[in-house]
């Protein structure tokens, strides 16, 4: 008999991003791999050194990259990947592996206040800027 595999265990989240303004992609230092980097080079149907450069830049002595920001319209500023209007990432087959991975857990601490604020302010809308 052959074996079976297991049943997927669903995970169950207590935040929606699709009502949330994005935040996440907001941080000032979203870390990527060269593996990274590379899928969006492939997204982009550029080579590695430009999707590099262009997405990409250096955190000051410590040897690893970061995605760029550019000024946002709802935060200070935001990974230039962001689509400012809609709240979504404009490369979401292609993101790198920690906005995927992101928050890991089955709460996100910026969506509880988020819901808070808009309880108590009753509006629904309502953007907290953390
Ligand atoms: S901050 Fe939290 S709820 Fe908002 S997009 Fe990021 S993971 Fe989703
Ligand atoms: S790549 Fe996409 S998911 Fe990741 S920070 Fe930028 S806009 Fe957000």
């Amino acid at each position: 008999m052959k074996p079976t595999k297991p049943f997927p265990i669903p995970v169950r989240v207590a935040y929606s991003c699709l009502k949330c303004p994005a935040y996440c992609c907001t941080y000032a230092e979203i870390e990527v791999t060269p593996r990274d980097v590379a899928r969006l080079a492939g997204h982009f149907k550029i080579d590695y050194v430009q999707a590099e450069a262009r997405y990409t830049k250096a955190k000051a002595g410590e040897g690893i990259r970061l995605l760029r920001h550019r000024k946002d319209d709802v935060f200070e500023s935001a990974c230039m990947l962001l689509d400012q209007e809609k709240r979504r990432c404009t490369v979401y087959a292609a993101r790198p592996a920690v906005c995927r991975a992101y928050p890991d857990a089955s709460r996100c601490g910026y969506y509880d206040f988020l819901k808070f604020e808009r309880e108590q302010q009753g509006d629904p809308e309502y953007i907290a800027r953390a």
